[in-house]
């Protein structure tokens, strides 16, 4: 019954990388473990920072299923998210978030706000991390080299 969707997370991170995105990929199951959205960052394709895989994944499946909130679903991302996703995937009453690799810079999980461990947060996922983490930031590498050696 457990199935991991990290790969499709990752694939959807190595499309977003090809559109000249930050490559990050999010994967949503419902409770029945069927895959309801996957997504990649759109950021600059859509001139809109809040449109990380996260938000973009969680929007389509409350669309799909006419709530705002995803009880029993279960979140892939190939990356720590970073406060605003943590607090979306909170209010979405996601019940599971699996990610790959930490983000000290940016993340809201481990790091920075630590968004679940606030008193103010009244969800808190289960949360697994460093799944495929190397993979993940192996895209983000050659990503982020790529553009440097691009001199940008
Ligand atoms: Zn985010």
């Amino acid at each position: 019954m457990f199935h991991s969707q990290m790969d499709a997370a990752l694939s959807e991170a190595s499309a977003a990388a090809a559109r000249g995105e930050v490559p990050v990929g999010a994967v949503l199951t419902d409770a029945a473990g069927r895959v309801v959205a996957r997504a990649g960052n759109r950021t600059r394709e859509l001139s809109d920072p809040t449109a990380h895989a996260e938000i973009l994944a969680i929007r389509a499946a409350c669309a799909a299923a006419g709530s705002e909130r995803l009880p029993g679903y279960r979140l892939w991302v190939t990356l720590e998210p970073c406060p605003m996703c943590a607090a979306a995937i909170s209010a979405a009453r996601i019940a599971v978030l699996y990610y790959g690799a930490p983000d000290p810079r940016m993340g809201g999980v481990a790091h920075g706000a630590r968004v679940f461990d606030h008193p103010q947060c009244h969800h808190r996922p289960e949360v697994y991390e460093g799944i495929r983490a190397e993979d993940s930031a192996a895209l983000l590498r050659s990503f982020f080299g790529a553009r440097r050696e691009g001199g940008r």
